[in-house]
């Protein structure tokens, strides 16, 4: 005996008691709302990678690099619910389990969105840019380093561009900062930079710019 696909309750018979659907009927239902779910996870997850450009928490690759096992998993799922469903398999935890990944790429962009747009707005009124000296923020903290190295992989929409410095932070001997095309060009390793970093209104710090000092 098997749960009906469309709505879950346990079928007795080929139509479903509760939603009146044949096995088929609901197969077809199902296949349908799994795309759906499967769309909005795809959208999400090209949010989160696009604003973690906007707003670059520090630790980034280590986000992306859970965001891709994430991914990984969530596709996974939805393969073999497709295939459970085509063979009419009992897959109502999966089915569940999945309904769970769907929000999550669509959480951790808006929780980088939130983290970085709610701070720089605190700094607006402190904005004052003073003939090319540092501007005062008055969130944003300075820590003078040294770059290492650079790290540039082309890809096919932006890549993927890492200045690393020394970093200032305790027990952590790297950062690596997601810099843009014209920052990357700018700074050759050995350079004495100064590095801008939001605290975040969540509390995860990004990465703000970087100058020479
Ligand atoms: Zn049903």
């Amino acid at each position: 005996m098997t749960r009906c696909l469309d709505c879950g309750s346990e079928r007795i018979a080929d139509q479903c008691p509760s939603c009146g659907l044949t096995s088929a009927a609901a197969e077809v239902m199902f296949r349908r709302r799994l795309l759906k779910r499967t769309a909005v996870f795809l959208a999400g997850s090209l949010a989160f990678p696009y604003v973690s450009q906007i707003y670059p928490p520090l630790d980034l690759d280590l986000m992306l690099v859970f965001f891709g096992g994430l991914f990984f998993i969530a596709l996974t799922i939805a393969v073999v619910l497709d295939r459970g469903a085509r063979n009419r398999r009992e897959i109502e935890v999966l089915k569940r389990i999945y309904s769970g990944f769907i929000p999550l790429p669509w959480i951790l962009a808006a929780t980088l969105l939130v983290n970085g747009k709610l701070d720089s707005q605190k700094n607006v009124a402190a904005t004052l840019l003073v003939n090319g000296k540092l501007d005062s923020h008055k969130n944003v903290a300075y820590h003078p380093t040294t770059v290492d190295s650079r790290y540039n992989m082309p890809g096919i929409v932006r890549g993927t561009r890492r200045l690393f410095v020394h970093s200032w932070r305790e027990g952590q001997k790297i950062e690596r900062l997601a810099v843009d095309f014209d920052d990357y060009d700018r700074f050759r390793a050995g350079d004495s930079v100064v590095v801008g970093v939001e605290p975040g209104a969540l509390g995860i710090p990004w990465y703000y710019g970087v100058y020479r000092r």
